[in-house]
């Protein structure tokens, strides 16, 4: 038997109590039993997103939600300015442009976050910009853009900032109505420690306004049809039930911790892997805005990155994540999103150690693990709490 640990950001593993609820019996998504977990749920995300609005729960990943955005608010000709620092920054250009919308690319090296500055001048040289498109985390790279920063550069402007917090909300602080943000998405299966297939945005009155100025064909993920519905807690098309009633469970634990008890053992577990891998002499991939999601590494020269994770997850069972397009086979990305705790940190850790110098290293047993046992103890709640 092979014990298995799934330490990659997205999927992220899934805690036994809501694996329990979701496998409860079906119920229907017309009852007023439904109505009233739906109504639980929507305003424990109103709690998560740190906003008055509607949080809209749909059917679909992510990236769901993240066209919905554009598609809603884009018509075809506009102009928009997307901050493309990594896969998901990409994401964004394709889906503007499957849209018919013109795109300014901010083209950021992976690993860096985007200068305030260059998205300032982007701004003033197309101030009839629809929005601005960022991730608060770019996964792919492991770097936090500053998204506050930005909205000081939106808020009293028609430029909406739509923000890609897939791996930001529920990991890091992300307030939606005090930063100004005007459309804010996330997904089920990263902070929010579900199975993938939920997506969930809320907007803006600023975006709500421009939903019905857009002209843009729009089905499936029309979002006048179902914020009209979710009003009434119940949604347009069939609900993933069983995603919902899991999510219950996941909004009542994380309540339980608070927000800021989450955010702060993120940051801790972010900064436990960093201080590790340092420890063992390996260079951070973003080392200046690293994102509290996950961290990327550098493996040293002539290692195969896909080789050493294929021995990490089928002969030691521990899954991290690699580098994806020109990273690939050059990185590998240890998760400390949602379900996360110090002794995914040491197994993630430990796991990276042995690995290399099964695959020739010279690296020092246990460096990286004492080191992070280090900034574990000095972070983690004292004896008697
Ligand atoms: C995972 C992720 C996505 C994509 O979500 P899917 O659920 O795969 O559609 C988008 N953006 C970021 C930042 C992500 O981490």
């Amino acid at each position: 038997m092979l014990k298995r640990y799934l330490l990659t950001p997205g999927p992220t593993a899934v805690p036994p109590e809501v694996l329990l609820r979701m496998s409860q019996p079906l119920i229907h998504h017309r009852t007023p039993e439904f109505e009233a977990l739906f109504a639980q749920v929507q305003e424990k995300l109103q709690w998560l997103f740190q906003t008055k609005q509607n949080v809209l729960i749909l059917a679909a990943s992510g990236t769901g939600a993240m066209e919905a955005a554009v598609s809603n608010t884009c018509s075809p000709g506009d102009t928009v300015i997307v901050v493309n620092g990594g896969k998901f920054g990409e994401r964004w250009l394709k889906i503007s442009q499957a849209f018919g919308v013109k795109v300014v690319e901010l083209k950021v090296e992976w690993g860096q976050a985007v200068s305030v500055d260059a998205v300032a001048h982007a701004l003033k040289a197309h101030p009839d910009a629809r929005a601005v498109l960022i991730q608060a985390s770019e996964t792919s790279t492991t770097v936090l853009h500053p998204v506050e920063q930005i909205s000081a550069l939106t808020r009293n402007t028609n430029t909406l900032l739509i923000v890609d917090g897939i791996t930001a909300v529920g990991a890091t602080v992300t307030p939606m109505d005090r930063w100004s943000i005007d459309i804010l998405v996330t997904g089920s299966q990263k902070a929010l420690m579900l199975p993938p297939g939920l997506a969930f945005l809320a907007l803006s009155d600023k975006a709500w306004k421009q939903v019905e100025a857009t002209k843009q064909p729009r089905y499936y993920f029309d979002l006048r049809r179902e914020y009209k519905e979710q009003q009434k807690h119940t949604t347009a098309y069939t609900p993933a039930i069983s995603l919902i009633n899991g999510l219950h469970e996941v909004l009542r634990l994380m309540q339980e911790e608070g927000l800021e008890h989450i955010f702060a053992r993120h940051a801790l577990l972010a900064s436990a892997t960093r201080a590790a891998a340092r420890a063992m002499s390996l260079k951070l991939l973003a080392p200046d805005a690293p994102s509290p999601a996950a961290t990327g590494v550098w493996l040293p020269d002539g290692v195969d990155g896909s080789r050493l994770l294929k021995y990490m997850r089928d002969g030691m069972g521990v899954d991290i994540a690699g580098g994806q397009d020109h990273l690939k086979g050059k990185i590998v990305r240890i998760s400390h999103i949602g379900y996360a705790g110090p002794f995914d940190v040491i197994t993630a850790i430990s796991t990276l150690e042995m690995a290399l110098r099964r695959f020739g290293q010279q690296i020092e047993l246990g460096s990286g693990v004492r080191r992070a046992e280090e900034i574990l103890l000095e972070g983690w709640p004292p004896v008697g709490q």
